[in-house]
């Protein structure tokens, strides 16, 4: 039995594109501008394929335009940052999105470091990274953005709250611990050298699990009421050999205790693509500097 609220990750992203995709028109309506979101995609990763078709897929139900750049495994980084340096001068391509992970021959860090940081809509940039750690408006990335907006969409206030996330990864550990401290959460972030990680999360009025361990966090490290945002996403093998996807979080204990909790599949991975498109409207209204279309910030009510 459940005692949690769900949190439905897709149901939020469905409300979220929904007030992009009318932000979208109003942007056409009033400024004819069409925002334009570039994906690139090298090699031929099935993983990798699917989420770029699906962000396609989405930025084109808001409204936007897609452009995608399918390159062979083998393209050399000189040509990427080529391809990289064009979209950044493309004034039909407000976002660039080059997805992760790169093949070996290619230096991740030099690809993003390339992208213009007004386009930034992937949030990786240093400089976007800076900027969320100055307290400063940037884009921030995608997961951490999602994360932070199902949490304000059952706890609008958070101030003073304890977070203990799980995972200091640039991608989701870090930016979600500093998106809670500019929420005025006391944040404890941990990792895999933290002592004793059951009773620090039960400090936890706000757990988010970033670690990539298949239910790692026991339904007895949870404080009963907390909000538990799972973001790992961990496939085990099943009898049927097809496997199964689950979270760090041990949902069906944890649910037993928490107040709110994400699911894995269906919690977290929804908000990321609504939030790439949340970002390519705004990058598209600063780069024009539209200040009379709604960028949502929080998730709009039911
Ligand atoms: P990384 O592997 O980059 O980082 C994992 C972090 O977890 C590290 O900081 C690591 O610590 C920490 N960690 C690992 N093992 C333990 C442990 N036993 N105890 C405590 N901490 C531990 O992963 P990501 O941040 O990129 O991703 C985390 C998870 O989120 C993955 O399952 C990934 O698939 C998922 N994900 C989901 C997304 C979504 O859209 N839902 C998007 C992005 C990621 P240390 O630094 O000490 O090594």
């Amino acid at each position: 039995m459940s005692l949690a609220t769900i949190i439905d990750g897709k149901e939020a992203s469905a409300r979220l594109k929904s007030a992009i995709s009318a932000s979208v028109a109003a942007l056409k309506a009033k400024h004819n501008i069409v925002p334009g979101l570039a994906t690139v995609l090298v090699g031929e990763d099935p993983a990798s394929q699917v989420y770029v078709r699906s962000k396609q897929k989405t930025a084109t139900a808001a409204g936007m335009n897609s452009f995608q750049h399918d390159l062979p495994a083998s393209t050399s980084q000189a040509d990427l940052l080529a391809l990289v340096r064009k979209l950044n001068a493309d004034p039909a391509v407000n976002g660039i999105l080059v997805q992760l992970p790169l093949p070996k021959q290619i230096d991740q860090f030099a690809i993003i470091t390339a992208i213009d940081p007004a386009k930034d809509v992937d949030g990786l940039h240093p400089q976007s990274a800076g900027r969320l750690l100055a307290g400063g408006d940037s884009l921030v990335s995608c997961t951490p953005m999602g994360c932070l907006m199902l949490i304000a969409d059952v706890a609008p206030n958070i101030a003073g709250k304890n977070a203990v996330v799980l995972g200091r990864s640039i991608l989701v550990g870090k930016p979600v611990s500093l998106l809670l401290l500019n929420e005025n959460c006391t944040v404890t972030m941990a990792h895999s050298k933290t002592q004793d990680l059951p009773s620090l999360c039960r400090t936890a009025d706000i757990l988010v699990a970033a670690v990539g361990r298949p239910e790692m966090v026991k339904g007895d490290w949870v404080k009963p009421g907390a909000i538990v945002i799972d973001v790992g996403i961990n496939r085990i093998p099943t009898p049927d050999g097809k496997g199964r996807l689950v979270g760090d979080v041990d949902y069906a204990a944890a649910s037993k205790i928490a107040g709110a909790i994400t699911p894995v599949p269906g919690g977290v991975g929804p908000m990321t693509i609504a939030c790439l498109m949340l970002n390519t409207l705004k990058a598209a209204c600063q780069q024009h500097g539209v200040t009379d279309v709604v960028v949502p910030t929080r998730l709009p009510s039911r």
